[in-house]
Formats: C-alpha cells, sequence, structure tokens
C-alpha cells in the first residue's frame, strides 16, 4: 500500500513540473528586427513610441497567423510586409539611395522544413520585395534573381510595377544629399527581418533592405544571401541579419549560427554570441541577427549601439525594444 502512494506522489510530482515547465515553454512565436545601428534618442526625433508601436503591428499581424495555426513562412512574409511599407526602416517604402541616386532593394524567405528558399536582389520597382522572393521560392527551380530578370517574373505573376517616385522620402532625400559627396558607402544601415516558429515545428526566416546608404549601383549586400543574412532549417535555427553586409558575406554569418548548433552542440546563445560579439566584433564588423530555435529558445544578439527588435510568444511574452 505503501509503496503505491510513493509511486503515486513521485509521478504527482514528475507531472506538475511538466505543467509549469511546459508553460513557460513557447510552442510557437516570432521575433524580428528593423536593423542595427547607431542611432541615438536624439536621431529619432521624439518618435521612438512610433517606432516600438510600429514594430508592436508587425509583430501582431504575424503571430495572428501562427496563432491560428498558420504556418511559419506566411507569418514572416505577412510580418515583413508590414515592416517594408513603414517608412521608418530601410526596406521597401522607407530604402536608403545609391551613390547614383537609384533605390535598390534586396530580399530573401527560407524555409527550414524543407531548405526551400528565394531571393531577389537590385530590384527598383517592386513594393514589397519580400513577397517576390517568396514568388522565386515558390515559382521558379531558382534561388536568387537580379534586377530586371525579378521584375519581369512579378509582371508575369499577375503582379504591378511600382512607380520609382513611391519609394522617394523626402527626409531620406535630404540624408542622401549630405552623403552623397562622402567617398565610402556610409554606416546608415538598417534592414528588417524576421524568423518564427509554429505550431507544427516547422521554421522560417526572412529579410528585406535597400542596403547601404551611398553603396555602389548593383551592389548587392547580404540581406538576399541565403547562408549570410538569412538562413532556415528545422534541425536548429531561423536567422535573419542586420549589419555591414560585406562582412555578413564573407563570414558566412547566418549559416556559421546553424553550423555552430548543429556541429559544435552549441546553444543558440552561445552560437549568436560567437559570430555576433566575437568573430564580427574582433574585425569591427557592426550588426546583429535575430534568430528562433526548434525549441522556441529566441537570441535578438547586436554589437551596435541599438537595435530594433521585438518578439511574441506562444508563452504569453511579448517585448519591443531599440536601445540595450
Ligand atoms: N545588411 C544590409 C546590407 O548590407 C544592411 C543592414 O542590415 O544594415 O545590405
Amino acid at each position: 500500500m505503501k509503496y503505491r502512494f510513493y509511486i503515486f506522489l513521485f509521478l504527482y510530482v514528475v507531472l506538475s513540473f511538466k505543467a509549469v515547465f511546459s508553460q513557460n515553454k513557447p510552442v510557437y512565436g516570432l521575433v524580428i528586427h528593423g536593423g542595427a545601428g547607431f542611432a541615438t534618442r536624439e536621431s529619432l526625433h521624439g518618435k521612438e513610441k512610433d517606432y516600438l508601436n510600429a514594430m508592436q503591428l508587425a509583430i501582431d499581424s504575424g503571430y495572428r497567423i501562427l496563432e491560428r495555426g498558420g504556418n511559419a513562412v506566411d507569418a514572416v512574409e505577412a510580418t515583413i510586409q508590414i515592416l517594408e511599407n513603414c517608412p521608418y526602416f530601410n526596406a521597401g517604402k522607407g530604402s536608403v539611395i545609391t551613390k547614383a541616386g537609384t533605390i535598390e532593394m534586396d530580399a530573401s524567405i527560407m524555409e527550414g522544413k524543407n531548405l526551400k528558399a528565394g531571393a531577389v536582389a537590385g530590384v527598383r520597382r517592386i513594393k514589397n520585395p519580400i513577397r517576390a522572393a517568396r514568388l522565386v521560392m515558390d515559382k521558379t527551380p531558382h534561388v536568387l534573381i537580379t534586377g530586371k530578370g525579378a521584375e519581369d517574373l512579378w509582371i508575369k505573376q499577375g503582379y504591378e510595377l511600382t512607380d520609382t517616385s513611391y519609394f522617394y522620402d523626402r527626409e531620406m532625400l535630404e540624408k542622401w544629399k549630405k552623403e552623397r559627396e562622402k567617398e565610402k558607402m556610409t554606416d546608415k544601415h538598417g534592414t528588417v527581418g524576421a524568423v518564427a516558429l509554429d505550431q507544427y515545428g516547422n521554421l522560417a526566416a526572412g529579410t528585406s533592405t535597400g542596403g547601404m546608404m551611398n553603396k555602389l549601383p548593383g551592389r548587392v549586400g547580404d540581406s538576399p544571401i541565403i547562408g549570410a543574412g538569412t538562413y532556415a532549417n528545422n534541425e536548429t535555427v531561423a536567422i535573419s541579419c542586420t549589419g555591414h553586409g560585406e562582412f555578413f558575406i564573407k563570414h558566412a554569418v547566418a549559416f556559421q549560427v546553424h553550423a555552430l548548433m548543429k556541429f559544435k552542440k552549441m546553444t543558440l546563445k552561445e552560437a549568436s554570441y560567437t559570430v555576433i560579439q566575437e568573430e564580427l566584433k574582433n574585425i569591427g564588423a557592426s550588426g546583429g541577427l535575430i534568430a528562433i530555435d526548434k525549441d522556441g529558445n529566441i537570441s535578438m544578439e547586436f554589437n551596435t549601439s541599438m537595435m530594433f527588435r521585438g518578439y511574441r510568444l506562444s508563452n504569453k511574452k511579448n517585448e519591443v525594444l531599440i536601445f540595450k
């Protein structure tokens, strides 16, 4: 009799622990960024709250898709579209300007379930480049399509091109006028990205950007490069990066985080710290990343002074942040 009592007691304790533990562990959720950089409170011109609200709006739209049982890739695409339509972030409507005065946007998306991926680079007349990246993934046998080819695909699929005047923001033009005399691309960067884990355990990642202010026309950064700016693999993690793209390409940042987790058995926290705070920081490469792993752990690591970022998880945790 006594023996049975102890077995029941043991089971009760184990099950209660499990219940408490699983309540804390998110089943699904998403993380976003709106770029890492060196903005200060003053440089946001009193719009800090508006930036936070814009990020929350984007997070909520993607989260709702996950909550209703939608898939990670749809959540990522929907979230990024909202960020692309917002003039605050360097993607879509808020894109920066090249040395030649053009606006050239890059985007990519990846599904962790099957490693399907799509990307576009140097598009000038597509309102939401992330949708074009999704088209490349879903409708073609390719991964990356550039410039005119991407715009032709867009038209062929029944969508309209957007007049380039839509992308020119007055404030951005003023900034560009100050920067264009400089020899190099400036530190003025940004980008938007989203990563998601859905209720079925599938991961997805996406990134969209106008690139770096004053870049040479035709320059392509890390954002549309699978393994550099974006990567998702159900075995490990989904990642979207932001920062000085040339370094992110050379260090295969997104893939490297995955590889450290897979082959070195690092946790997400260890892997993202190693790449952003050690490897990149040591060579003076600025930027950051957002990530969510297959167990719902998240990372928002950056070595700049700030990164627009936020997350919402099914364990009710929700935050939007800008500074450290
Ligand atoms: N990584 C982007 C690029 O190099 C810019 C950024 O994220 O800030 O094009």
